[in-house]
């Protein structure tokens, strides 16, 4: 049987030329880059010149790229790194209600160590509130945090008007851009970015390397000690290969965006609108205008979606829940309670985040295989 598989939010397969790329990192280039012998330096051109290709896919310049081992350590070091070096100025964080957990648990570890965190609610389709973020601003706050694009829904958040409540404060803006990168164009300058979080692995490059972008002048303290690397702000020898694969992906990526949106946004259109016109009591959750191109989070009401995942897992098709079942009972999740679905919603919501290798073919066979299975 093959695979059909449409949970691209969760990681994507290493594309062949990244993978191409990153081989000889493995064998022959095997040199430490702070190692000064020819080896050790041609690992450190590798890393740079990954480094170039980051920065120019998001406007940055070089020096503002940090290499992490993946999203979370990058949303950890933005979120705790920006605490730490400013708790003088203030103890205050601006996150929101349906956050990643790298973010949300970042922050609850925070609380702990005496910063108060405010989680800002959502609407129906998952936006923030911008009143709401300007009403939570005090004198005390240090950092907003709020997310690019959301991992469950899609919707991609007023990032522009976001930054620039930020900055008429003086507050640091960091975004969690880790489903983000790969699917949409992003500026840091354009969009007012301070700190960006990146992973290599939701846009066809490796597993286990991420970057952080920190605009030049920001203020962030180190959350793991060791040697010097990553200018003395990431410690542990670098992932040259994974690296290496970071920054092809990025490339090919940007390269092809316009491409891929308009591919994975005539899938989308297509399945949603053969699936609400033989359903009519789904809801498609989050925004349907301003959303992730691969992105549908459908609820089908009274249907157990972990079965419905079982069923399509028996005929081959990957995909995800929006609801996790732990311990015998069934939780839904933190974004779909936060954005006000009921229980019975919830737990029927079902995401399938469409990528590269998916055709209309396959999009039919997923119909096909929904109806078959939901009668
Ligand atoms: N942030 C968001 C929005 C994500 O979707 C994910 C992963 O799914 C992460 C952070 C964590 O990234 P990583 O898996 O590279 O740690």
């Amino acid at each position: 049987m093959s695979i059909l598989y449409f949970d691209h939010a969760a990681t994507t397969p290493v594309k062949d030329e990244v993978l191409q790329e990153m081989l000889p990192y493995f064998t022959n280039n095997f040199g430490n880059p702070s190692s000064i012998y020819s080896i050790g330096r041609r690992s450190k051109k590798a890393v740079e010149n990954a480094r170039t290709k980051v920065a120019k896919a998001i406007g940055c310049q070089e020096k503002e790229i940090y290499f992490t081992s993946c999203g979370s350590e990058s949303d950890n070091l933005a979120v705790k790194g920006v605490a730490f070096a400013n708790k003088n100025k203030g103890n205050h964080i601006i996150t929101s209600k349906i956050e990643h957990p790298a973010i949300l648990n970042t922050c609850k570890n925070l609380e702990e160590n005496g910063f108060e965190v405010t989680y800002l609610n959502v609407d129906e389709n998952g936006f923030i509130d911008l009143q709401e973020l300007k009403n939570s601003i005090k004198p005390e706050t240090i950092l907003i945090s709020i997310m690019f694009a959301n991992n469950e829904i899609g919707t991609i958040q007023p990032i522009k008007e976001i930054s620039k409540i930020a900055k008429d404060s003086e507050i640091i803006f960091h975004t969690d851009c880790v489903q983000a990168v790969g699917n949409v164009k992003i500026d840091v300058n354009e969009f007012g970015i301070d700190l960006l979080s990146m992973s290599a692995h939701k846009f066809y490059g490796p597993k286990g390397i991420g970057a952080l972008y920190v605009r030049n002048g920001i203020e962030f303290t180190r959350i793991q000690d060791g040697g010097h690397q990553e200018k003395n702000k990431r410690a542990g020898t670098e992932n040259v290969a994974g690296i290496v694969g970071l920054g092809k992906a990025i490339e090919i990526a940007d390269n092809n965006l316009e491409n891929y949106n308009s591919k994975l946004l005539k899938l989308r259109n297509y399945f949603i609108r053969e699936i609400t016109s033989k359903y009519d009591n789904v809801k498609i959750n989050g925004d349907l205008k301003q959303r992730l191109p691969g992105n549908i989070n459908i609820s089908f009401p009274g249907i157990d979606a972990e079965e419905l995942l079982l069923k399509l897992d028996n005929q081959g098709i990957c995909a995800s829940a929006g609801s996790a079942c732990s311990s015998g009972s069934t939780q839904p999740s933190h974004v779909l309670t936060a954005i006000g679905l009921s229980e019975e919603y919830a737990t029927g919501s079902l995401r399938i985040t469409l990528g590269e290798e998916n055709t209309i073919d396959d999009v039919k066979f997923l119909i096909n295989c929904i109806e078959k299975i939901l009668g």
